[in-house]
């Protein structure tokens, strides 16, 4: 069975720590599928069309990196893309809390839907899309948190 991982997230904006999780997933997974989602009730700071592009740009030569984004329960956009497991990043235990409910209504949602996490690399795991949308914001240099140049 090909094994097929959905990244789901805001990516408001992809960050390094997200494109570490997509290239360790890809040493576990056959595919890795980018899944932005849009709820379209929450505002986004950058464009969705801008982010698709630039993740495009980050993993350009790789055929095993696909992105779609997509307006539904996450379970069921990962069943509608082929996807047979969620793939999430672990920071610190915030982020285990919030991923310990949502795994498991996920796989109550869609039985056998395993969700794989991987724990963040250290130097990577205090990047998060708040901060730097805040720095941005406010005009400070935000290069060394992305995997692409912004403009
Ligand atoms: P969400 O809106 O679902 O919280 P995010 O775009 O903030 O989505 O994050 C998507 C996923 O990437 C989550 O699993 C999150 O824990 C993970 N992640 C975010 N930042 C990092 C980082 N610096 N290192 C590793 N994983 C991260």
């Amino acid at each position: 069975m090909k094994k097929v991982a959905f990244f789901p997230g805001s990516f408001d904006p992809f960050t390094k720590g997200h494109a570490d999780i997509v290239m360790r997933g890809l040493k576990l997974f056959d595919e890795v599928i980018i899944g932005i989602g849009t709820n379209s009730t929450k505002k986004r700071y950058f464009p969705i069309e801008k982010m698709t592009e630039k993740i495009r740009e980050t993993f350009n030569d790789n055929e095993k990196v696909k992105i779609i984004s997509y307006d539904d329960l996450t379970a069921n956009a990962a069943v509608a893309n082929e996807a047979n497991f969620l793939l999430r990043g672990l920071r610190n235990t915030t982020d285990f809390e919030y991923e310990n409910t949502i795994s498991q209504v996920n796989r109550h949602l869609v039985g056998g839907l395993e969700t794989v996490f991987l724990i963040t690399s250290p130097e990577l795991a205090p990047i998060s899309s708040t901060i730097v949308r805040e720095l941005h914001k406010y005009g400070a240099k935000v290069d060394d948190y992305l995997p692409y140049d912004l403009d």
